[in-house]
Parts: C-alpha cells; structure tokens; sequence
C-alpha cells in the first residue's frame, strides 16, 4: 500500500521510537514520584522534552503542558477559559472551517448561554480579513483560528488576525495541529496566546501532544478534569512517559529537517498535480494554491464520486474529505464553506503526502488514479 494520508496521521519515524523504547523497559518509573532516584530522573527527561517541544515553537518550556493530543488540547484552551471567565466578554470567534474538536466546544458553550460567531472564508479557505474587523470586538473573550487546514492545507493569516483581535483585547488560541514541523510556528510572531500541537501529525507516536500556555495565562484555564498535581493541577493524571519523550524527539527532528524536507515534499506534491492534470485535465485543485501546507493536495474529480474513486484504489490510503469524518455521508463542511457544490465536494479526495513518500510513489499513484477516473468515467483509453 502506498501511504498518502498524512494529515490523518504520520508514521512513527524510527528515530522517535529509539528513543522511547528505554521507558517501557528501564526507565518506566513515575515522574511524580520524587521519593526516589528512578523517579527524579524521568520527571528531569520530561522537563528536557519540554525544552524541545517548546523550542519548535520559539516559547518557553514553562508555557508548555503536555495533553492527550491537539483534541485535548483545543478543549482545554476553550472550555477551560470560558470557564473560567466572569465578565462582560461572552463572544469567541472561530471559522466555519476548523477542526470539529474546536467546533464542538464552541457549540457546547453557545448551548451554555455564549455567543459563537464565525468569520468569513474566500473559497481558498483564507479569512477574510474584513469579516475579522467586523466581528472580532469589546464582547469577544477569544479568537480561535488553525495555523492551516487539515483538508485543503490553506495557510490562514494568523499575524493579521491576531492583531485585529489585541485591538480589541480578546485573546487568541490557533490550533496548529497540521502546522507544527511542517511549516514555521513561532508564538511570539503569531502574538498566539494558546496553540495546540499534536504528535503524530508530526512523526511523533499517537495519543500525546501539548497546550502552548503563555506566562501568566495559565490561571485563566480551568482543568477539564480533576486529579492530581500534574503538570500544576491543569492536566492531571500519570504522564505519558514514553510518548513525551517521543514527541520531543520528533519535534527536535522537525526542527533541523523541516526546511529541506518541505521543500522535497513540495516538489513532489506539484510533480503529483501536474502529472495528474495532464492525464486528466478536468480536474479542480482545492485550497490556496501557493499559500498551503506543502505535502496537501485536495482535488475534484467532476463527474466521478470520491468514495468510488477510492474503493477503486485498493493499493493508495488517501482521504474523502477528512478521515475524521468518515462514516458521514454529508459533504465535507470545509470544502462546503469555500464554496463547493454538494456534487463537487462529494467529488473530492485528499492526498497528503510527506516524509517518507518516494517519487516512484508519486507516479504509481498518478497512474492508479488516472486508471481509476477512466474507468469510472467508462472510457477506457
Ligand atoms: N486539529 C486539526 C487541524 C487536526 O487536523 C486534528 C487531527 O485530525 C486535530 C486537531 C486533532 O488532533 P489529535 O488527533 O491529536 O487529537
């Protein structure tokens, strides 16, 4: 099978797994247990992993903590703060387009009583910056927007928006889930006060990631649940030892191979859309053409189903809109909010390709397609 679903998830890369491997057979220890030596020494391995994680996105290791994933992480930044806050700010703004992770915490607060209002997309999926002054003002608490989307890949104009939102006073949160090891993130030039990460969009194992925290805001969140001291009471429970670690590593690798591997993955990508457009020219490219994530393609294929076209490629993993929707019947709502038809969005696929893809990947996948599309389209040539 040729892997070109990589914003669903990423392979562990093999040099993470190294170094994860000792804290399921030696190093297994609590980090909380500071009674003893053995314990010391892991919590003094997660503080390093910090200093990593942090330093891929040029912040602080004390504004990191570690969660379960960009899921946890999206909630917490959001329902924690709302929970939190008592005065007259009741707004948090966000996009038609993100994750439903942070969708479904707005929509869970605005059951709540706050207001959840929503800024404008073009039909590359960019913000509209104009929407951005219109609806961001003194009510909103928050400003929620991806670094990039997880389908069509557009990167969104985070400095513009944030410093709409500090105009007015709101705070931001991005999640950068797709982001992180794929293209720069830097908190302090996006002026984010929250950003979410996850690991194994990142090479990194499944089942980790962190919030970024900026100083002095960690006490407007309020825990999503209760337990121990961990990670100062905001994320209690027992850390995962092994995955920390790994996604440490993982960070670190993005942090010295993200320029040269971009590029490479890029290269490949346009050498995938042109070859593919050769073979078959009626095909539509979604999301910013040159402001996106360099491994995302997400075409329309008119008059052929993207689930057909799927199942008519059992040697390719790709996705039908985003894998975390599958099992809807729905179009993809992203591809829906830039403007698609219903027809169309059901017409689409998305490639994701990344560290691991070799060129002759590409080509067989350009041929399998093409094979695929003639076929359904009943013109064998
Ligand atoms: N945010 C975005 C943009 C994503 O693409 C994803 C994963 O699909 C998530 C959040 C959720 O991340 P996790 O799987 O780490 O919970």
């Amino acid at each position: 099978v040729i892997y070109l679903d990589y914003h669903s998830t990423t392979p562990c890369d093999p040099r993470v797994l190294k170094v994860m491997l000792p804290y399921f057979e030696e190093d297994y220890a609590n980090p909380s247990n500071n009674y003893h030596y053995a314990g010391r020494m892991v919590q003094s391995h997660i503080e390093e992993a910090r200093r990593k994680i942090a330093s891929i996105i040029n912040a602080n290791e004390k504004e990191i903590i570690f969660t379960s994933g960009a899921t946890e992480s999206n909630n917490l930044a959001i329902l924690g703060l709302a929970r939190t806050y008592q005065g007259k700010r009741n707004k948090i703004v966000t996009t038609p387009i993100e994750h439903k992770s942070v969708l479904k915490s707005c929509e869970y607060l605005e059951k709540h009583g706050l207001v959840i209002d929503y800024l404008d997309v073009d039909h590359t999926g960019a913000v509209i910056l104009e929407s951005a002054k219109d609806i961001i003002d003194e009510t909103t608490l928050l400003v929620s927007i991806q670094a990039c989307n997880n389908e069509i890949g557009t990167i969104q104009p985070l400095v513009e928006i944030s410093n709409i939102a500090k105009e007015s006073g709101a705070l931001v949160h991005c999640d950068a889930a797709q982001a992180v090891g794929k293209i720069p993130v830097d908190v302090a030039h996006f002026d984010v006060d929250f950003l979410s990460i996850s690991s194994h969009k990142l090479y990194g194992p499944k089942g980790v990631g962190a919030l970024f925290i900026r100083k002095g805001l960690r006490r407007s969140l309020e825990p999503l649940y209760w337990g121990g001291d961990q990670e100062l009471g905001l994320r209690p429970g027992t850390h995962n030892v092994p995955g920390i670690i790994g996604m440490a590593e993982a960070c670190l690798i993005c942090e010295e191979e993200m320029v040269l591997e971009s590029s490479e993955t890029k290269d490949l990508r346009d050498l995938f859309e042109r070859s593919l457009k050769k073979n078959i020219p009626d095909i539509k490219f979604n999301g910013n053409e040159h402001n996106r994530l360099p491994g995302n393609s997400n075409i329309t294929f008119p008059g052929v189903e993207g689930d057909a076209l799927l199942l008519n490629l059992p040697q390719l993993a790709l996705s039908i809109g985003s894998a975390c929707n599958t099992g809807a019947i729905e179009p993809s709502y992203v591809l829906t909010a830039i403007g698609l038809s219903r027809e169309y969005a059901n017409s689409t696929i998305r490639i994701g390709i990344g560290r691991f893809t070799t060129e002759a990947e590409i080509m067989t996948a350009v041929k399998e397609i093409t094979d695929a599309y003639n076929l359904l389209l009943n013109k064998v040539i």
